[in-house]
């Protein structure tokens, strides 16, 4: 995997266990990601010296508001996409998620200020997940 797309997946599935009130530890994202504990726990690290997350022994890991912020930005992307893909494209809800995991990395910020304003600030997907209210 691309390293900034490795970084948004990561940020991303912990920003969706933060909101889901779920605990955030290694064995948890290893499960979830299908890859080793200490691979895990080297990207956590890096995310740690990014300032992205902060993780202490004992500790749950949690998103800095830099993470946080990231996170939300890439979540809205996604979300933001399927719901471009359904209402703009007829696409069917249940085909939409592979297309936005691609789309959710682009760095554009007119692009998603276009989708944005083409879905006329609509504030949930195609799935009933809130969208995060992002200025891109
Ligand atoms: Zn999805």
């Amino acid at each position: 995997m691309k390293k900034t797309k490795e970084k948004e997946h990561y940020l991303k599935e912990i920003y969706k266990l933060e909101a889901s009130d779920q605990n955030v530890s290694v064995s948890i994202l290893s499960a979830m990601f299908g890859i080793s504990k200490p691979s895990v726990s080297n990207m956590i690290k890096k995310l740690v010296t990014m300032e992205l997350l902060n993780s202490a022994p004992y500790k749950a890991i949690v998103l800095t508001s830099e993470g946080r912020k990231l996170a939300r930005t890439v979540v809205a992307k996604h979300r933001l996409i399927e719901l471009f893909l359904v209402e703009i494209m007829d696409f069917e809800p249940e085909n939409v998620h592979e297309i936005a995991e691609e789309i959710e990395h682009i760095e554009s910020p007119p692009f998603f200020r276009k989708v944005k304003k083409m879905l006329n600030q609509r504030e949930i997907d195609p799935h009933g997940s809130p969208i995060p209210d992002i200025e891109f």
